[in-house]
């Protein structure tokens, strides 16, 4: 699977592992106009970086895992992802919110006609991007999120074991337009900023976000 991440580090044990906050891209991160693959198509949905900026603060790993069966329809290349990915990089850092990593999946099952179409395992809703991630990057997916606007997000994000499963509009302003099942879904904002500013979501975030105790190792008296 072609991952555009940095190199892992060292593996510990799993007491140290972090929690993910799992960002798709379109509708997400930028306004989704349809297979985005220029710098000058590329709007931020409004306050994105700064709430990305915020879960960085409270312990995330951030980390964009993306569709982008554009490739595989030959509407642009794997070059042309890559460089929208390395501008992108650079203004999540600029912005005090590095990227941990950035997955995509090229693949579409009946789309375009090379070697790209297939069924993989890690287009959404299949999990392949988180599970790749989680190995890469030593993530503990129990205690992870993910912020999506489509259903097949939420139900990679279910499909991997992280619980805390964020829909979000597409624009930034309205509330999200898909209808995902309750049982998917643990909150329903416009956008990331939205999200983040939400008291009870922030609580669980924070749940989420602060290491717990090492494990076997009781608190002192
Ligand atoms: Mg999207
Ligand atoms: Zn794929």
């Amino acid at each position: 699977m072609p991952a555009d991440t940095l190199p892992p580090p060292p593996q510990h044990g799993g007491s140290d592992r972090r929690p993910a906050a799992f960002l798709d891209r379109d509708g997400v991160i930028n306004i989704d106009h349809g297979y985005v693959y220029r710098q000058e198509d590329f709007s931020f949905v409004p306050g994105v970086l700064d709430a990305a900026a915020d879960l960085a603060r409270m312990g995330y790993a951030l980390v964009v895992v993306t569709n982008q069966s554009g490739i595989a329809r030959g509407y642009y290349t794997e070059g042309d992802f890559h460089a929208l990915a390395q501008w992108m990089r650079a203004r999540f850092a600029a912005a005090g919110a590095p990227l941990a990593g950035v997955y995509h999946c090229p693949h579409h099952p009946d789309a375009g006609d090379g070697a790209l179409r297939r069924d993989c395992d890690c287009r959404k809703p299949a999990p392949g991007m988180l599970l790749a991630a989680a190995r890469d990057l030593n993530l503990d997916l129990s205690r992870s999120a993910l912020f999506g606007d489509k259903c097949d997000d939420l139900r990679a994000a279910q499909a991997a074991g992280v619980p805390l499963r964020v829909l979000l509009g597409k624009d930034g302003a309205a509330m999200p337009q898909d209808a995902c099942p309750d049982a998917l879904t643990s909150a329903r904002h416009p956008s990331l900023a939205y999200a983040l500013a939400d008291p009870a979501l922030r609580a669980r975030l924070l749940r989420g976000g602060v290491s717990p105790l090492p494990r076997g190792r009781a608190p002192a008296g």
